[in-house]
C-alpha cells in the first residue's frame, strides 16, 4: 500500500469535480487498511466509487479507497444461498455475477453505481427493492481502535436511503464485506414497479427470468439517467420527502394532480423530482451546473463545475421548493 500526496480525485468522483486529496491510498486488504490507519494521518475519509459524494473543496487528511475484493458462497440452503462480498467489489459486477449464477434478489438493483461496501450506508434501492431486503450482515473495521465488528440486520437500523452509518456511527467504520441472502429458482420476481413490465412486454418476454429483469432495468436506467462518464452527476441528489398528510392536502388544493404514495404510518411520500419540476428547475442551467433535462432530481456538472456551485444550486432548489410547497428537501448525496 502506497500513500500518495496531493492526489487528484477528478477520476474518483462521478460528479467530475476537480479536487485533490491531501493524502490518498488504495486498500486491497484488511492489513492495508490497518496500515493506512496506523499512519495516523487524520481525518480519514472512506471512498468507494465516488458516486454519492459531492466534494465542495480539497479533502484534508487521508482518503482510503476500498479495493477489498472477493465474492463467495458461504452457506448453502435448499432455497437460498448466503454470499459474502468484499466491500471494494463494484456493485453492478456483483449483480451480474448473481444473475449469471442463477441467484435472485438483486436484479432490480442492476446498474446502481458504486461499491458493495457503500451499499448499506444509504440502504441503496431501485425498482421496488432495497438492500435491506437481501441483507444478512456486514463486517466493518473501526477506524480508531482497528477492531472488526459484525453488524446484523437490526444493528444497521435501515430506513429509506438511511442507516446507522449515516447517523450515530457516521464516519467511524470501514465496511469490509457484506453477506447477502439470495434465492435459488423459483425466484420471487418483482416486476410491478416503474416501467419494468412495459419494458419486458416490449422485449417480447412473457415469463421473465432474473436475467430478463436485470436487462430491462439496465435498459430503463440507461434511457432515463445521465451516464456519469459523459455528464457528471450523482444520481438522485435529494431524497423523496416523507410528510404529514396535511402538507399534501395543502398542495392538492393548488395542484390536484400532485403524485404521492401513502406510507404505512399514515404519512405520504411526494416525489422530489415533481416538486423541483413544478418550481421550474428541470433542464435549467446555472453556470456550469444545472438540473438534468430528463429528470429534475438529478443535478449535473456541464463541465468545469465546482462542488460549491452545485451546493449553491442545491440550496436554491431547497429554498424554492420550501417557499412554494412548504416541504424542505433533504440531500441524499454526502457533502464532503
Ligand atoms: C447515475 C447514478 C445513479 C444512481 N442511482 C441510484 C439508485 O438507483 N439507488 C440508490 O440507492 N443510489 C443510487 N445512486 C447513488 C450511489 O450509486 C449509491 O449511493 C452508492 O451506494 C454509492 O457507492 P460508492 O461506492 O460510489 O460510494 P461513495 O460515493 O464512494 O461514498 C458514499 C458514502 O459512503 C461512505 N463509504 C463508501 N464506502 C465505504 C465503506 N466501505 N465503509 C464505510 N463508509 C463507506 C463514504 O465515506 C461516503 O460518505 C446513483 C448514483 C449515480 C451516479
Amino acid at each position: 500500500m502506497t500513500i500518495q500526496q496531493n492526489f487528484p480525485l477528478l477520476p474518483y468522483n462521478t460528479f467530475g469535480l476537480d479536487v485533490k486529496a491531501e493524502y490518498f491510498a488504495e486498500v486491497g486488504s484488511i492489513a492495508d487498511l490497518k496500515a493506512g490507519l496506523r499512519s495516523n494521518i487524520r481525518p480519514v475519509f472512506l471512498l468507494g466509487g465516488g458516486s454519492n459524494v459531492l466534494f465542495t473543496q480539497d479533502v484534508r487528511g487521508l482518503v482510503l479507497q476500498n479495493k477489498l475484493r472477493g465474492i463467495r458462497v458461504v452457506r448453502e440452503f435448499k432455497k437460498k444461498v448466503w454470499v459474502a462480498v468484499g466491500g471494494g467489489e463494484v456493485w453492478h459486477e456483483f449483480v451480474l455475477w448473481a444473475v449469471s449464477q442463477g441467484y435472485g434478489g438483486v436484479e432490480n438493483m442492476s446498474l446502481i453505481p458504486g461499491t458493495v461496501g457503500a451499499s448499506p450506508i444509504q440502504n441503496i434501492g431501485a425498482y421496488g427493492v432495497e438492500l435491506k431486503d437481501v441483507f444478512v450482515k456486514l463486517q466493518a473495521l473501526h477506524l480508531t481502535n482497528l477492531e472488526l465488528k459484525t453488524f446484523n440486520h437490526s444493528d444497521c437500523e435501515f430506513g429509506y436511503r438511511d442507516s446507522v452509518f449515516k447517523r450515530a456511527e457516521k464516519g467511524k467504520w470501514c465496511i469490509t464485506s457484506v453477506v447477502f441472502s439470495l434465492t435459488k429458482s423459483p425466484h420471487k420476481l418483482n416486476t410491478s414497479y416503474g416501467d419494468i413490465s412495459k419494458t419486458l412486454e416490449a422485449n417480447g418476454v412473457e415469463n421473465p427470468s432474473i436475467a430478463d429483469i436485470s436487462q430491462a432495468v439496465i435498459q430503463i436506467r440507461t434511457s432515463k439517467l445521465p451516464d456519469p462518464a459523459k455528464i457528471g452527476n450523482c444520481g438522485s441528489f435529494f431524497k423523496n420527502p416523507e410528510t404529514e398528510r396535511a402538507v399534501l392536502d395543502n398542495i392538492l388544493v393548488t395542484h390536484p394532480q400532485a403524485p404521492h404514495y401513502p406510507l404505512p404510518d399514515g404519512r405520504v411520500k411526494i416525489p422530489a423530482g415533481w416538486l423541483i419540476e413544478q418550481c421550474g428547475w428541470k433542464g435549467k442551467r446555472v453556470g456550469n451546473t444545472g438540473c438534468y433535462e430528463r429528470q429534475a432530481l438529478v443535478l449535473v456538472n456541464h463541465g468545469g463545475a465546482t462542488g460549491e456551485e452545485v451546493k449553491n444550486l442545491a440550496q436554491a432548489i431547497i429554498e424554492s421548493v420550501e417557499e412554494k410547497f412548504g416541504v424542505r428537501l433533504e440531500a441524499e448525496v454526502n457533502m464532503v
